[in-house]
């Protein structure tokens, strides 16, 4: 049996700049926390994990699982995820419904040879109305996830050319036999900030403190303006790089990534990639501080060491705080700059280049206080 978890949304109807998947909970992120509990549980063959293109790195270096590009539906994301699947059942879940509760995975799986597909299901408790008219609500099925479907059927059902919005259905479709079974009103669907009330297993994140560093160096070059901290510095001298060689700005974003545990610039930014060839790295900046607030992290101070024999900094300091204090969002006080020489000392003494070391801390987003 392989699991599939679904995670591949935008988190549009949610409220918030944090997407459901990195809401951490203790020292994970959803997605993580979701993954576990399964696989705490039950022995899989293989985790196949879909998510956003751009977040793919992330989740690799968080596990060792397989992860998928996700698409713009749940159907094609659960297509490209079974794709990787070799196992004659496949259990499917989507990682925005975090509370599965073992009981109810058992029995699916202890049932699996009985029909093509296994799907928990609860009754609604209010009146049901459709179209007007009250119907019998004991003849109303509201279906969850997880869902267990033997691999081969889902296949053939999910291309059909036609949209379903679960398996169960995709399955029904084809005149396979489906088994509902008892659900649980736990394994509530984390949809809008609200249902974060109704989800009990959901542990507040951790007051952790992640810290990351960033060291980078750019060599001197004529015929090129000079930029630290996103702020042009007159001089008679730019530095050399595929972007605008903003050296400060650089490692500031691998003390960030470094602290979020990302990486490194070079994989958020290729420097194979012409998008970048010039580009004001305030962009770069603005971008990767937009991906750690997805992502669930909070900026908490950032501390940045200018390492240059010329030109002087210290004129510049007060202007590039401000420059810097408008990418982060973050209060002045948590952005300190610093300048020194290396006293005519190695590369930066002979003035070939100019060095930039930071350290970043991050904290986990509060989403239980809301
Ligand atoms: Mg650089």
């Amino acid at each position: 049996m392989t699991l599939v978890l679904l995670g591949a949304g935008n988190s549009s109807r949610f409220g918030l700049n944090v997407k459901k998947q990195w809401l951490w909970c203790g020292n994970e992120p959803l997605w993580l926390y979701v993954t576990n509990r399964f696989t705490h549980s039950f022995s899989f063959h293989d985790v196949v994990i879909t998510a956003h293109p751009k977040e793919i790195p992330f989740y690799k270096k968080y596990c060792h699982y397989t992860v998928v590009e996700g698409a713009d539906t749940r159907q094609r994301s659960l297509l490209n995820a079974l794709e990787m699947v070799q196992t004659p059942y496949v259990l499917v879940s989507d990682i925005a419904r975090p509370c599965i509760q073992k009981e109810v995975v058992q029995k699916m799986i202890e049932n699996r040879s009985h029909a093509a597909c296994i799907v928990p299901y609860i009754q609604p408790a209010d009146t049901v109305v459709y179209k007007n008219e009250t119907i019998d609500r004991n003849e109303v099925k509201l279906i969850q996830t997880p869902q267990l479907s033997k691999t081969d059927i889902l296949r053939k059902a999910l291309t059909q050319g036609k949209e379903f919005t679960d398996e169960s259905s995709a399955i029904a479709s084809l005149e396979e036999k489906v088994l509902y079974i008892p659900g649980d009103r736990k394994q509530h669907k984390l949809t809008y900030t609200e249902d974060l009330k109704l989800l009990p297993c959901l542990q507040k994140p951790s007051n952790a403190k992640r810290i990351g560093n960033g060291f980078d160096v750019h060599a001197f070059c004529a015929n090129r303006k000079l930029f630290l901290c996103g702020i042009e510095i007159p001089y008679d001298k730019g530095l050399a790089g595929h972007s605008d060689a903003d050296v400060a700005i650089h490692a500031l974003i691998d003390a960030l990534l470094g602290a979020a545990g990302f990486g490194d610039i070079g994989e958020l930014f290729p420097d194979s990639v012409d998008t970048y060839k010039d580009i004001d790295s305030k962009k770069l900046l603005f971008e990767a501080v937009q991906l750690l607030h997805a992502c669930g992290f909070v900026i908490e101070n950032v501390d940045l060491t200018i390492i240059a024999q010329n030109p002087k900094i210290g004129p510049y300091k007060a202007k590039m705080q401000q420059s810097l204090h408008d990418l982060l969002h973050i209060p002045q006080h948590a952005i300190n700059l610093k300048a020194t020489t290396t006293e005519h000392l190695g590369f930066v003494g002979r003035n070939e280049g100019i060095a930039a070391m930071a350290t970043a801390t991050l904290h986990y987003f509060d989403w239980s206080a809301i």
